[in-house]
């Protein structure tokens, strides 16, 4: 599959492609030393195809462009 850069991204927890960034967050991790450790980059729930909450209520910030 061919993405448009910067513009579509592949969501880490349904694997659909978020079309926007206003439906994209991207969320992150930290480790014990409150290091970012990991981050995935999810659908907002009102975009998400299954209509699932794939987001945590932390560490989230929606996709800037
Ligand atoms: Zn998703």
């Amino acid at each position: 599959m061919k993405l448009k850069p910067l513009g579509q991204w592949i969501c880490d927890v349904c694997g659909e492609v978020i079309q926007s960034p206003k439906d994209g967050y991207v969320q992150w991790n930290r480790n014990l030393n409150q290091e970012i450790d990991d981050f995935v980059i999810v659908h907002h729930f009102s975009a998400s195809p299954k209509n699932t909450i794939e987001m945590d209520a932390i560490n989230m910030i929606q996709i800037q462009t």
